[in-house]
């Protein structure tokens, strides 16, 4: 039996039962996948040790994490790849001889299916990310990682600003960092290869607004990636469409996230973009 779950807060709306049930029932494997809402730290501090001393006694085999644990249980691990130190977060844990380990899925993941999107594995560069929070850094990380320049947008220019500080020494591309605003995204617009939306803007229910500026041109030539997903064709995707770009959405960033978490949990390889 595997035992399989998520923990966060809130978790109402995962898709992540959905898809790792199904994986489980295409290998043939017995198991579960639960959801396991545990409150932010302090309130959830007692929920979230038992859960991971169930994870190191092999009760579970493993969980996926999400807001608001990604960061904080990462000192709770005994070890952490590379990707998860660099990133600053973890959203796959499971266990090896007791000891906890900690893995960060959605750079491999993102990568995964930007290439998928894009039919090719050159990853356009220079790369514009609109945001600096977690999946930000993430995709930084990927981008940069792959040698590719990146150019971080934030609102709070100190966010951007430290994130780029912080992953320079560990990625072979180049960061930098530059004001949110209209003006800046609009003189950036016709050198960019790839537009990359990590902030919410656009979400349901707000899907009449994007981040990219109103009016602001968009060069036919740059690959738009919104990491929302919910709705499956944002305003963002709208925009570049009506540019003539190439728009995904994130579902497909989803998926290979968690297939790559499946994979590490059971050793098996599942297409998850069946699922979605
Ligand atoms: P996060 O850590 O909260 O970061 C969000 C970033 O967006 C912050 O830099 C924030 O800036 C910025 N932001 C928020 N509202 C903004 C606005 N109105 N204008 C400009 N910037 C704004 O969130 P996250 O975990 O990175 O997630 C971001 C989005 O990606 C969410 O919609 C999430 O569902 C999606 N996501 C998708 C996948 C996938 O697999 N497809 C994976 C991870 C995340 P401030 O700090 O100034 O507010």
């Amino acid at each position: 039996m595997v035992k399989l779950g998520l923990i966060g807060y809130p978790l109402q709306h995962s898709h992540s039962p959905q898809l790792h049930e199904a994986a489980l029932q295409e290998t043939g494997l017995a198991g579960a996948y639960r959801l396991y809402p545990v409150p932010a730290l302090p309130e959830g501090e007692e929920q979230l040790a038992a859960l991971l001393d169930q994870v190191r006694r092999d009760e579970i085999q493993g969980l996926n994490v999400t807001i608001p644990h990604k960061e904080t249980v990462l000192a709770r691990l005994d070890e952490t790849t590379g990707a998860a130190a660099a990133i600053g977060a973890v959203n796959t844990i499971w266990a090896e001889e007791g000891r906890l380990h900690g893995d960060n899925t959605d750079a491999p993941g993102f990568l995964d299916d930007l290439r998928r999107f894009l039919g090719e594995t050159a990853v356009p560069s220079p790369a514009l990310i609109l945001g600096a929070g977690g999946s930000a850094r993430a995709v930084a990380y990927a981008l940069a990682g792959e040698g590719g320049e990146v150019i971080l947008a934030s609102r709070r220019f100190a966010q951007a600003d430290t994130l780029v500080a912080q992953l320079r020494d560990v990625v072979s591309g180049s960061l930098r960092a530059v004001p949110f605003t209209p003006e800046m995204l609009a003189s950036l617009s016709d050198t960019i290869g790839l537009l990359v939306n990590a902030t919410p803007v656009g979400m349901t229910p707000h899907e009449d607004v994007s981040p990219w500026p109103e009016g602001a041109s968009l060069s036919p030539e740059t690959a738009v990636y919104d990491l929302v997903y919910n709705p499956p064709t944002t305003r963002l995707m709208e925009q570049a469409r009506a540019a003539g770009c190439r728009a995904s959405n994130g579902l497909g960033m989803l998926a290979a996230q968690a297939a790559l978490a499946f994979t590490r949990w059971t050793g098996y390889e599942v297409d998850f973009h069946q699922f979605i």
